[in-house]
């Protein structure tokens, strides 16, 4: 069993509130950036850490997930990886995944889950052994990404892929979301106790600066309406209101 280390690094502090991830293997020391939204906040983390990352892999095309990719690439001499769809799009990229390949980090090994819905080609990165899911700008907590190009269909139908890993599973998304998503899941779900104490962590967590994530995919079943949508119909309601 390898041991992942994961640590969030907030970019875009107050308006995007990215959060790229710094990912280490911790049998072969090596480390990957997921989503490196801002150079500064994370070759600052780096240099603290004396950590010198051999990857960065990206979830999705969009600027606020790829603007550090060229100059981390430089200055670490880091390979990008995204998903395949993106190999024209993705600033830096060296390798296009396909759904269903893997990448190993060290003794680490990621599955690629292609998520169209917010973009067309999204992935996720998926290291199963470690029960961590990132999600990028699909899942969020208690809501999810916005339809930049794919149908309502098409996200139902990666939800779906989400919905069917491992209930113990914790993810890790690409924004500090969760405020925007309280009201709603709150109408949606006025009586779920499970989601009263998840919004009080989450409050707690936000008061300290802290991330909500990572929450266990089981819970957050419970809690977001947008997985609670049994039908592509359903779910198109929801993003619309
Ligand atoms: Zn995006
Ligand atoms: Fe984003």
């Amino acid at each position: 069993m390898s041991n992942l280390l994961i640590e969030p690094i907030l970019c875009r502090a107050g308006t995007m509130d990215n959060y790229s991830w710094l990912i280490t293997d911790q049998a072969s020391n090596q480390s990957a950036i997921i989503d490196p939204s801002e150079a500064e906040p994370i070759i600052q983390r780096c240099q603290a850490k004396n950590i010198r990352p051999q990857y960065i892999f990206n979830t999705h095309h969009h600027y606020d997930h790829t603007d550090a990719n060229e100059e981390l690439k430089s200055l670490y001499n880091a390979k990008v990886i995204g998903g395949a769809h993106d190999i024209n799009r993705i600033p830096g990229i060296d390798i296009g995944l396909e759904d269903g390949d893997t990448f190993n980090l060290g003794d680490s090994q990621a599955q690629i889950i292609r998520v169209d819905g917010h973009t067309i080609g999204h992935i996720l990165w998926y290291f199963p052994e470690n029960k961590a899911l990132f999600t990028g700008d699909t899942l969020f907590n208690l809501c999810i990404g916005g339809l930049f190009e794919g149908t309502a269909e098409q996200m139902f139908y990666s939800l779906e892929k989400i919905k069917a890993l491992p209930g113990d599973t914790k993810f890790y998304p690409g924004h500090e979301y969760t405020i925007h998503g309280m009201g709603f899941a709150q109408y949606y779900n006025p009586n779920s106790q499970i989601l009263k104490q998840y919004i009080e962590t989450a409050m707690q967590k936000i008061r300290n600066h802290q991330p909500v994530a990572p929450i266990t995919l089981g819970i957050e079943k419970q809690c977001n309406p947008y997985l609670q949508a049994v039908t592509p119909l359903a779910l198109q309601k929801l993003c619309n209101e």
